[in-house]
């Protein structure tokens, strides 16, 4: 078998694809008796186009995925999509140009549904082109009927166990998006504002305060100064009287108040902060919510209802200025909370909230956190400090539309819940008749929970949709295992971006640990971001632009581009780096014309036939050995960029630069050599080149399959190289001895290389002689490998120098120097 003269990735990627698909070799269950290695793979958010981000992150997932399943297990390896909840709706709302409240509920989900289901198709044919070796029979969307069912019976078995409860409280609050957000969704922005002081009023005196939200003198319920602040200790119990609105407010002291900040005096509105929201608790302080849901001023504030938040700022600011009540106004930058959905700044609001008791087992979750083998490791670090730094309950309810419903009924007269039952399920409470007619405490009427649940309530139930938690097929016993300390494990590996450490991440360990009281997966492996040049993330909220994933692919080819995502080590940020894309275009051509070439050396080998390996053979068996080793440990620690640079390294140097070198006369079979050492050499490039594959065989699937199938299939009698085994050296390949001697012919290539480079000849340059200054022990190892080293250095004789002279040079290895006596040939 020739292999043709070029490779053409273009032709032969898609190829492949198809082949994989129609072969079915990346079916879960292909191998029913190996252990199951399973992957809770991310699903990918439908509200918008796929980034160049998601490449990156899922690539390197892939390459574990890949390996794994080389490794001998049963890789259960599913795709999932994240189409409920605010950023599908937003999508609709964006593309379709509508809004619910326009089109009616029904109208706007069956939109919705339409709309994801055209992205998720875009979706997969994306990830098959990049060569994504999931199994599409395991795929689901978090909108899908069993979802919804997992996602509401997890909610249930939460409310069972008194952890889920309703609370008219305060509550983060999206203006823009209309709807209660949690913590976790919440992001800091630089925003550009002003500062105003702002002169309150006592007996006809000034009491100036600072603020960046003169709308929120409306809903002003007090002010505080420090206790020991002597400036206002003789007004503290006494009231001021709110600016432009007239009406009065206590002063009171409280040691969260800042005397450096300021005048030192604040003031406490319903609810500028969580600082406001804490007083407003501890000193029992009215409410005044100016604000509407839709950001809007109310009829608190008589003069300015009606008016969006921003309008009513400046007219505002401008009475203040025209009652002289203000009394100095300097623009600043400053952290604010934004949603990170729509980027518009939080309010708070007091309403009637569903929430997932989580505060008061925050050791547990950092504990069950503490069980998962982070890589790389400092990422546990993070979920640590946000789950210590955790100021909420998890507030789950959202005024939203699209989603999946909160399954229960409330009593209009008492308030007794009645929740759905487990036949009931998925359910629409606002569609589906309660489970009993009227209240069992009361008798009275039952009303439909209108809210939808948060987006991550149900994806934090990924494990239990891939475990088909309590649905029939249920793999709960097939994938849990155990690590012998009586923890055990719902799935093997999490694969995930560090941005979502504190949403998918830390909601899903909440749900493992309070639904089954089990550890989600053994791994978390926490990918980087791609940035901008200007160092921005590169996200699908942002737009991914000029960084097309598919025009990447196009200009780089799938393995280029897997390549590119492989380029850096795990957790880190990366950029689109021109170097990465191109080094890994120079190994796809070396692959191919290395292979070539060793494939047209070994097209009859016969690896029963009697063989003499030579010490070069042996040396090469020693490093490969090594490097199958280092590789093997790297991939199992997600670390693919240390397991590539290892495979890479034996790759260029030890078998191209050196060995086929070396080797080329024996492969060849030229004269002085017999039939066994040749027979040596075909066997130690056949191991040396199909181990080469398999190790870049998951980085870079295509290349290697499509040699792979073209020599090494049919004799290894195994369908395609992502189903055939990891390379196992049998133990006797560890040489020491061979790989020293390696070392010394390496040393003295070296030396004769330099000698021709320094005299600007070409390294094919015939030679006379080659001397050599070492000691006794080096010359007993290299003397046998004379003939091997005449070859490669095309020279005539090669013997051990007693002097050194000027034409020396030095070696890699300390006390070895060649000369290498050059054959004048312009003359003939
Ligand atoms: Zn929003
Ligand atoms: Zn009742």
């Amino acid at each position: 078998m020739k292999l043709p003269k070029r490779y053409d990735p273009r032709e032969a990627e898609p190829r492949w694809q198809q082949r994989w698909e129609e072969t079915g070799i990346f079916k879960f269950g292909r191998f029913p008796d190996r252990p199951v290695y399973s992957i809770d793979t991310p699903p990918p958010t439908v509200s918008g186009a796929i980034h160049i981000g998601h490449v990156f992150s899922y690539v390197q997932a892939e390459v574990v995925a890949r390996f794994q399943r080389m490794r001998g297990m049963n890789v259960y390896y599913p795709f999932g999509f994240d189409d409920n909840g605010l950023p599908s709706e937003r999508l609709v709302e964006k593309e379709k140009g509508v809004t619910a409240a326009e089109v009616g509920r029904d109208k706007f989900v069956q939109m919705c549904l339409e709309l994801t289901k055209e992205y998720e198709t875009e979706f997969k044919d994306f990830w098959r082109s990049l060569g994504i070796s999931v199994d599409w029979n395991e795929d689901y969307s978090t909108i899908d009927p069993v979802s919804q069912r997992i996602s509401q019976r997890s909610f249930l078995d939460l409310y069972k166990k008194g952890r889920v409860y309703r609370k008219e409280a305060p509550t983060l609050w999206c203006p823009e998006c209309h709807t209660a957000i949690a913590q976790a969704e919440v992001e800091d922005a630089e925003h550009a504002s002003v500062f105003y002081d702002v002169a309150f009023k006592i007996d006809g005196r000034d009491l100036i305060i600072s603020t960046t939200r003169p709308e929120l003198l409306p809903a002003c319920v007090g002010m505080f100064a420090h206790p020991d602040d002597e400036r206002y200790r003789d007004i503290v119990g006494q009231k001021a009287t709110v600016p432009i609105f007239g009406y009065e407010v206590p002063i009171m002291a409280d040691d969260k108040a800042d005397p450096e900040k300021g005048t030192g005096l604040v003031m406490c509105c319903t609810f500028g902060d969580t600082t406001d929201i804490a007083w407003w608790q501890e000193h029992g302080l009215d409410t005044r919510l100016v604000l509407d849901d839709q950001g809007h001023m109310n009829e608190l504030a008589p003069g300015y209802e009606g008016l969006y938040l921003k309008k009513a700022r400046k007219k505002i600011v401008e009475d203040l200025e025209g009652a002289g009540l203000l009394r100095g106004e300097e623009p600043i930058t400053h952290d604010v909370n934004v949603h990170e959905r729509c980027g518009t700044e939080i309010e708070f609001s007091v309403a009637s909230q569903w929430f997932v008791r989580v505060l008061d087992i925050k050791d547990r979750i950092i504990e069950a956190g503490s069980k998962v083998s982070w890589h790389p490791e400092f990422m546990e670090v993070r979920f640590r400090n946000w789950v210590e730094n955790l100021k909420w309950d998890w507030c789950v309810s959202r005024q939203r539309y699209y989603g999946v419903p909160i399954p229960l009924w409330t009593c209009s007269s008492c308030g007794e819940v009645v929740l759905a039952g487990e036949d009931q399920l998925p359910v629409d409470p606002t569609v589906a008749a309660p489970p009993v007619e009227a209240c069992p405490e009361c008798g009275g009427s039952l009303e439909p929970e209108r809210d939808i649940m948060d987006t991550w309530m149900t994806s934090s139930c990924t494990p239990f949709i891939n475990l088909k938690w309590r649905e029939e097929g249920d793999r709960t016993e097939a994938f849990v295992k155990s690590d012998g300390d009586g923890n055990e494990y719902l799935m093997d590996l999490r694969p995930q971006a560090h941005d979502i450490i504190r949403t998918w991440a830390y909601y899903t360990i909440v749900k493992s640990v309070l639904n089954e009281g089990k550890i989600p997966w053994r791994k978390a492996m926490i990918s980087g971001h791609v940035l901008h040049p200007d160092r921005a993330k590169i996200s699908k909220s942002k737009g991914g632009g000029a960084h097309s994933p598919s025009a990447v692919i196009e200009e780089r080819s799938a393995d280029g581009t897997r390549y590119w995502a492989c380029s850096s080590r795990l957790g880190v940020d990366t950029m689109m780096a021109d170097e990465a894309f191109d080094a890994g275009k120079r190994l796809v051509v070396k692959l191919w014309n290395a292979s070539k070439f060793a494939i047209g050396r070994m097209e009859d080998i016969d690896l029963e036939a009697p063989r003499e390996l030579s010490t070069i053979d042996r040396w090469l068996l020693a490093r490969l050995s090594a490097t199958v080793e280092r590789a093997a440990e790297s991939y199992e620690a997600c670390e693919y960029h240390a397991a590539m640079e290892a495979a890479e390294t034996f790759f260029w140097h030890d078998l191209c630069d050196n060995f086929i070198e070396i080797a080329k006369k024996r492969l060849y079979g030229d004269e002085g050599y017999d039939d066994a050492t040749r027979r040596g050499a075909q066997f130690a490039l056949y191991q040396a080149l199909l181990a080469t594959l398999k190790m870049v065989a998951p980085v870079m699937p295509h290349i290697t399959e499509e040699i792979h199938s073209l020599f090494f299939a049919g004799r290894e009698g195994v369908e395609s190289i992502h189903i055939s085994s990891w390379p196992d050296p049998p133990k006797d390949w560890s040489d020491d001895e061979a790989e020293e001697s390696g070392q010394l012919a390496l040393s003295v290539i070296e030396g004769m290389r330099k000698a021709k480079s320094v005299a600007k000849v070409s390294v094919a340059a015939p030679v006379g002689t080659l001397s050599v200054v070492c000691d006794d022990d080096a010359w007993a190892r290299i003397e046998p490998m004379r003939s091997e080293l005449l070859d490669v250095s095309n020279a005539g004789e090669l013997v051990r120098a007693e002097t050194r002279d000027d034409s020396f040079v030095e070696t890699d290895r300390e006390g070895v120097l060649v000369a290498a006596e050059l054959i004048d040939t312009s003359e003939a």
